[in-house]
């Protein structure tokens, strides 16, 4: 299927299949990027349905069988869906909220769709899904880009080496796809809704149906996103490139689970940004985290050859320099529940993983030090990887993102280059307990870790 796809000169949108003419309505099938502007496949299918004179229907699925998926990040999704729902009525747009397996859902779509539009995935889990939903419709089915302000192949065709080769790139092309951002307007046909289910009653409608993992204060949706970001631009911002590295400070955005889930775009951010003055260090400084750093991560989901283990896709000098060291002595080695449970004897790591338990979030900088310690504490590389994607992906609301692969494969040294060889880590970067203490004061880093669990 693959191999008949064509992508449209912006890079943008891949054309799996053609339309045959037949089908009556155009279904746009929201699947990562739950937000109703600032999405470049809403207005796809939007323009789709306006030039085709046929009817637009949004649909989104519930599947409680999703990947890795448990109470806390669905109470988040159904949150997303309330302002999904909302966005929609103003735009004139149905919305069809089902409940049930995707590929059994969508195939019931596959016979009226004159096209199928939806959100390019960049993880094997997700993307297996799309081809075996695809399977059901036999013309019709674009893919679009929404969640990267440049499209990752336009950006670049290769796995890049770090931020450093694909900062030039990114930052030449960034400002021709702003415009992909912009809202149409609608001038079809308003369908009835469906709704399977109320999204604001999620309570109900997990109650025993998914892994009970308490959910955190956040809450999700285009609406709170919109809230933090402009907390953010006036409260944080104006400090951004001096203080977001200072796990006491609490300068960064936590806007990370709302880009996760597409509640916010990456445009919507930076047009705050220049909005709140010209372009300065804090610009500078927030485009290097959300277009540089978090794009890097999506082109190295895309390309790596696989997401199982770390020798997969780590540069070789890591690959060598860790097996060289996996039979060096370790002075802790803890269980998966001590780490789950944060009981270690580091009282800064505790913390991280406290954060990470009851806000959904680590700290940046305290997350790569989170990553570093599991793979100084685990009996090898293969179990430390393990370890982190497990935590990472079941309590982070920013889990199961490019960004999760990305950070914990930064871990193991992708992305970074060699430093001065050392036990367990080899020529892996490696990050002490007095590198906190020297550079922060992490008795307050503590205090904010076990208070503060709703950003602001
Ligand atoms: C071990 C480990 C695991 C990680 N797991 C995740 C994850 O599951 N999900 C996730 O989104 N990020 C992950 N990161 C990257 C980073 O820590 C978070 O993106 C960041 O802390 C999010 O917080 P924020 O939104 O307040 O960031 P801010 O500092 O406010 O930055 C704004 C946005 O820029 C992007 N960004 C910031 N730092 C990075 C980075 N280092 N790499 C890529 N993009 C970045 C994020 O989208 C972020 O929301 C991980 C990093 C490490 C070391």
């Amino acid at each position: 299927m693959r191999g008949a796809s064509v992508l449209d000169k912006a890079g943008r949108a891949l054309t799996v299949k053609e339309p045959s003419g037949s089908g009556n309505v155009v279904v746009y099938w929201m699947q990562g990027a739950f937000r109703v502007s600032h999405n470049p496949s809403l207005e796809y299918a939007v323009e789709a349905a306006n030039r085709s004179g046929r009817p637009l229907i949004v649909l989104a699925v519930l599947d409680l069988g999703y990947p890795e998926a448990n109470a806390r990040s669905f109470k988040f999704f159904l949150e997303g869906l309330v302002d999904v729902r909302e966005g929609l009525a103003r735009r004139g747009i149905a919305l069809h909220l089902r409940k049930g397996k995707f590929e059994k859902i969508l195939a019931e779509y596959a016979a009226e769709a004159y096209t199928l539009v939806s959100d390019a995935a960049y993880l094997p889990a997700m993307r297996g899904i799309r081809e075996r939903v695809y399977r059901s419709f036999e013309s019709g089915i674009v893919e679009v880009e929404p969640n990267v302000l440049v499209p990752v192949k336009a950006a670049s065709g290769r796995m890049e080496y770090g931020a450093y080769t694909l900062r030039p790139k990114i930052t030449r092309l960034a400002p021709i796809y702003e415009g992909d951002f912009a809202t149409r307007e609608y001038r079809g046909e308003r369908l009835d809704d469906e709704l399977d289910f109320d999204p604001s009653d999620h309570a109900r409608i997990l109650k025993g149906q998914v892994e009970d993992v308490p959910p955190c204060g956040t809450p999700g949706g285009s609406g709170n996103a919109s809230r933090l970001l402009g907390n953010f631009l006036e409260r944080k911002y104006p400090t951004f490139a001096a203080r977001r590295g200072d796990p006491a400070a609490q300068a960064e955005s936590d806007l990370s689970p709302y880009l996760h889930f597409g509640h916010i775009s990456p445009a919507q951010i930076l047009e705050g940004a220049r909005r709140a003055g010209p372009p300065n260090e804090n610009y500078r400084a927030i485009f290097e985290q959300l277009i540089v750093r978090r794009e890097l991560a999506h082109n190295f989901t895309l390309y790596a050859k696989s997401l199982s283990s770390p020798f997969d896709f780590i540069p070789g000098w890591a690959a060598e320099s860790l097996k060289a060291h996996e039979g060096d002595r370790r002075e802790y080695v803890y269980s998966l529940g001590e780490l789950e449970g944060a009981r270690t004897h580091d009282k800064y790591w505790n913390a991280a993983q406290y954060e990470l338990l009851t806000k959904g979030k680590i700290h940046n900088y305290m997350r790569m030090y989170w990553g570093k310690k599991i793979i100084e504490w685990s009996e090898g590389v293969e179990e430390a990887y393990h370890a982190m994607v497990y935590l990472n992906n079941k309590y982070a609301l920013d889990g199961r993102d490019p960004n999760s692969y990305a950070g914990i494969g930064w871990c193991f040294g992708l992305h970074d280059r060699p430093f001065r060889e050392r036990g367990i880590f080899g020529k892996v970067r490696y990050m002490s307990e007095g590198g906190l203490t020297r550079k922060f004061d992490m008795e307050a880093y503590i205090k904010r870790a076990y208070s503060a669990v709703v950003p602001e």
